[in-house]
């Protein structure tokens, strides 16, 4: 059986998940062409730092940044780099860990960079819809394939493709663990969700073909077919009913003034 949180855990991750959504905010206004993305990740540092909390992902199985900032074809794990530079119609998705009390947050977002075409921005708005609906589902009772299947559903009903090799994940004084959160599976299946369990949902969602390869790097993650790949992702707790989130896209949307 899946193991809860005691209230004072959850408070804990919840500071570090809002210290995630606020630095995601402090970066997304910085999401722009001709800005390189190794500037966000410098930001972030400081960021997490200045706010008390450690990068969760910097040395993270030695993973050299704070943040994972992955455009286009790339679908997670992107390592920023010195020259890489953001140009007018590109996507990139900024995932952000923190380590704050022993506990961590973690949570990513898609951002669209100057215009981008009405194919690319169906794709993003697909893919935040299919994080709430998983999140619709992580509900005390359910099992973990209706959060897959609900995801897995409404990108394949749009023609998108649902990616099998990464998932969602608990989330604690560990930045993974059990159980397995994948986007796609089977109504009824899989283990139940207990009230109080932590748990992150990440919809990776590809335009084409679900496909996926990793770079020479050991992190990079491409599509197969080259084409782009969207990632929104949320920390919350199983409740009876409804569940609660931990993270927050709030900050970001008032950055960019988006209505949510
Ligand atoms: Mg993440
Ligand atoms: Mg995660």
């Amino acid at each position: 059986m899946l193991k809860a949180k005691s209230a004072e855990e959850i408070e804990l991750i919840r500071e570090s998940s809002l210290l995630v959504g606020k630095t995601l905010a402090e970066v997304a206004p910085m999401i722009q062409p001709g800005v390189s993305v190794l500037d966000l990740d410098k930001r972030a540092y400081e960021f997490i730092k200045d706010h008390g909390g450690h990068p969760g992902f910097l040395g993270f199985n030695g993973f050299p940044n704070s943040l994972c900032i992955s455009m286009n074809e790339v679908v997670v794990h992107g390592i920023p780099k010195a020259g890489q530079v953001m140009q007018d119609g590109d996507i990139i998705s900024v995932d952000c860990g923190v380590l704050m009390n022993g506990f961590y947050g973690d949570s990513a977002y898609t951002f669209p960079v100057g215009e981008v075409s009405d194919e690319v921005m169906k794709l993003l708005v697909n893919t935040k819809e299919c994080l709430d609906l998983g999140i619709e589902q992580a509900i005390a009772g359910n099992r973990v394939g209706d959060i897959g299947y609900a995801v897995q559903a409404h990108a394949e009903n749009a023609g998108f493709g649902v990616v099998r090799e990464l998932v969602g994940h608990g989330l604690g004084r560990d930045l993974h663990e059990p159980p397995e959160v994948p986007n796609f599976g089977r109504r009824g299946k899989g283990p139940k969700l207990v009230e109080g369990l932590v748990i992150n949902i990440e919809p990776m969602i590809n335009m084409g073909r679900k496909e996926v390869q990793q770079h020479a790097d050991g992190w990079t993650i491409y599509t197969a077919d080259r084409k782009p790949s969207a990632h929104f992702e949320h920390t919350m707790v199983v409740r009876k009913g409804k569940a609660e989130l931990l993270s927050t896209f709030e900050f970001i949307e008032q950055k960019l003034e988006i209505r949510a």
